[in-house]
């Protein structure tokens, strides 16, 4: 059976565009076509500046969140990364694989990097070597799929030479994962700046939809999203970026595509309202469960110590395979 990993990190409220973008594909179709895991990776929510506090509760928040999002705890295995010690321990064998030039080439790192700089802040080691530790999440599970975002294709790429690499020096020892993508909604925009992505780790904005946002603000933030010159309602990322954002976004929440919209809406006024009714309505379950779960945080707690032991199972075998093949 297909093996799937994927995480999401514990750096602020999860938003809209997680869920359209990834966690809803996890619950509706991941979790019912193969065996798959689903990690709050707090390991990388340290790769900046951090308050120790906040990524303990943001952890316990998404865990929820997904929970209430439809992850079934008995077809899927929910846990946190740090739980399980062979993230790290198979992340530093990795490390001597991988090479700084590697490294130092990816975009992310230069991004996160010079706006640290640019902050006047230093550059943690751990944000150069965090594609690694995320490599190692990935393949001490063998994992064939990798479900992302395009923002991280790079970094599954990085997984691929990896295990590859890793497989002709010291026998073949690990799975090499592909990475897939979500149909609809790859990538939801910023409400207020539809050049960038609607971000959990950006500062909270009235462009960013957060799953747990009363129904009354998401109206308003939606109502007041920017739209583009002219007035044709049409789906064109490139001319048309503000309103292309909020064609997918109420795509995604209805199951149809964008282009497909296109024309049918003779204002941006109706096109909102019909948007924020539709993200209404999709966060609507979800805020129930939310609510019922955080009732109930021993029950949240049990599932992921069942999640982790379950996960130490599987990874343990595979990262002593590891070590034994590098020469341990
Ligand atoms: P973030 O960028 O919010 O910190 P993570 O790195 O934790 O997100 O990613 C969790 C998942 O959510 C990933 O699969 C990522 O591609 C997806 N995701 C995050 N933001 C968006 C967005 N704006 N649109 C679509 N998918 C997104």
């Amino acid at each position: 059976m297909t093996r799937i990993f994927s995480g999401i990190k514990p750096t602020g409220h999860l938003t809209l565009g997680n869920y359209l973008g990834a966690v809803r594909q996890w619950a509706d179709v991941d979790q019912h076509r193969a065996e798959s895991l689903f990690s709050v990776v707090d390991l990388h929510a340290l790769t900046v500046d951090h308050d120790p506090g906040r990524v303990r509760r943001l952890s316990r928040q998404a865990a929820t969140l997904l929970l209430a999002s439809g992850i079934d705890p008995e077809r899927a295995t929910l846990f946190v990364q740090s739980h399980v010690d062979e993230h790290a321990r198979l992340s530093y064998l990795l490390e001597c694989v991988a090479t700084d030039g590697e490294m130092r080439r990816m975009i992310q790192y230069k991004e996160k990097s010079a706006l640290e700089r640019a902050r006047g802040g230093s550059v943690r080691l751990s944000l150069l070597t965090y594609p690694v530790l995320m490599a190692a999440d990935i393949l001490a599970y063998g994992a064939d799929e990798v479900p992302v975002g395009d923002d991280q294709v790079q970094h599954v790429e990085l997984t691929r030479d990896l295990a590859v690499r890793f497989n002709q020096r010291y026998g073949h020892t690990f799975v090499v994962p592909r990475a897939t993508y979500p149909k609809v909604a790859a990538r939801v925009m910023d409400l207020q700046d539809p050049s960038s992505k609607m971000g959990k780790s950006g500062d909270a904005g009235a462009g960013i939809v957060y799953l747990l946002d009363e129904p009354e603000v998401v109206r308003k933030k939606i109502m007041r999203a920017v739209t583009d010159g002219g007035s044709e309602v049409e789906y064109d990322r490139e001319a048309k970026p503000g309103v292309s954002n909020l064609l997918e976004i109420l795509a995604a929440c209805e199951g149809g595509n964008p282009e497909g919209l296109s024309g049918v809406y003779e204002t941006y006024g109706a096109l909102k309202k019909d948007t924020a009714d539709a993200v209404v309505e999709v966060l609507r379950p979800v805020q129930e469960k939310h609510k019922e779960l955080v009732a109930d945080p021993a029950y949240v707690e049990e599932v992921l110590r069942r999640g982790a032991e379950r996960a130490r199972g599987m990874s343990r075998p595979m990262v002593d395979t590891a070590y034994r093949a590098i020469g341990l």
